[in-house]
């Protein structure tokens, strides 16, 4: 009778400690479709979500934040995508930067910092990153997810055998989920379709002349430290990369490939008729040849393995001992953004846009980006 009741009582705590566990667990998980709170400078003059141009994604998960700064005076309307790729860390936080940071005097600058929202809900499967990464500032810790390159699984469910994207292109099966392969988008098509959809019509409704999307890529990969330029706009980016050169910033110039369609610096200039350069910096959690994937290795940016593969002559950057930290990235960004700017407006003097508090990227390299969160 006595071990009948010890086993009873052992099964009763291990069903609760069970049911904890649970609890536990399934809290974790749903605090990751929550947003962080960005918190934007006193220059905002509106905020409102992507749903506002394309009602289709209102109540979807690819529904997201969208933040307009509109100066009084003339000058260009300007879109700034971060976070099309969620695991890309550095192209969402020059987008929080510049959310937190800038007034607009003249033109209009429109940020989207989770272009796809439903990728910060999720893991990039099987690869054993963190969920969450910490930046410090000078009033305590910010954290931020450290999101999927797709859109999240559960909001976007099956994967078709082969893919057959918007502009008419073949794809592997879970480029459905890419938004970055999806664009022009479908009003009626997969959820990141429409969120690409939705992002065509921000473009028309916005009436923006240049769009810029923030993106990293693998210190292994050939396209990194690059302004990827539609033809479109190439005389802003050879003006740019110029710029950024006499600063003593390396970005190479990369043409957009008119037969690789999909992708915002093609689409965007062919569908939508605007200037587009792509921003890409490396991402040391992203690419094959790391070591273990740590929170802060998405911050620091320093891997052993990296830096043998360095200097084995693997990589398309430059990778010393003190790694590639996210200050360091988002300020390349900045300054690409400052300098695509200034190309485009001594182009085209009457598409200046005029903007108050742009974060100093020296500053951002040197004092680290918290220094520019609030
Ligand atoms: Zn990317």
């Amino acid at each position: 009778m006595k071990s009948a009741s010890v086993y009873a009582l052992r099964t009763a705590a291990l069903v609760i400690c069970g049911g904890l566990l649970g609890v536990v667990a399934a809290s974790e998980f749903k605090s990751l479709w929550k947003d962080e709170p960005v918190f934007p400078s006193s220059g905002l003059t509106r905020q409102t979500r992507l749903s506002e141009y394309f009602p289709g994604l209102a109540g979807t998960p690819g529904d997201t934040d969208v933040f307009v700064f509109e100066g009084g005076g003339p000058g260009a309307n300007v879109l700034i995508a971060g976070g099309t790729h969620p695991n890309e860390p550095a192209g969402f936080v020059s987008a929080v930067v510049l959310i937190e940071t800038i007034g607009v005097r003249g033109g209009k600058v429109v940020v989207v910092p989770r272009a796809n929202a439903s990728g910060f809900t999720a893991n990039d499967p099987q690869e054993a990153n963190p969920m969450r990464f910490t930046i410090k500032t000078a009033a305590g810790s910010r954290t931020f997810r450290l999101g999927s390159r797709l859109t999240n699984p559960v909001h976007q469910w099956p994967d078709p055998t082969l893919y057959q994207n918007p502009a008419g292109q073949m794809l592997a099966a879970s480029e459905v989920r890419n938004l970055n392969r999806c664009y022009p988008g479908r009003a009626k098509g997969y959820l990141t379709e429409k969120v690409a959809f939705g992002i065509m019509e921000l473009i028309r409704r916005e009436k923006i002349d240049l769009g810029l999307d923030l993106h990293e890529s693998a210190p292994e990969y050939p396209v990194i430290n690059a302004l990827v330029f539609h033809e479109g706009s190439a005389e802003i980016a050879a003006l740019a990369q110029i710029a950024l050169q006499e600063e003593g910033l390396d970005l190479r110039l990369e043409a957009s490939p008119p037969n690789l369609r999909g992708l915002s610096h093609r689409e965007w200039g062919d569908a939508a008729g605007i200037k587009v350069i792509l921003v890409e910096t490396p991402n040391p959690v992203q690419g094959r040849l790391k070591g273990r994937t740590t929170e802060s290795l998405v911050v620091d940016g320093r891997d052993e393995d990296y830096l043998k593969a360095a200097r084995l002559g693997r990589l398309f950057v430059p990778y010393g001992e003190e790694g590639i930290p996210i200050g360091e990235r988002v300020a390349r960004h900045l300054a690409a953004v400052r300098a695509i700017l200034t190309a485009y407006a001594e182009l085209e003097p009457d598409k200046a846009v005029d903007i108050a508090g742009f974060p100093d990227w020296k500053r951002v390299r040197a004092e680290g980006v918290g220094a520019f969160l609030r």
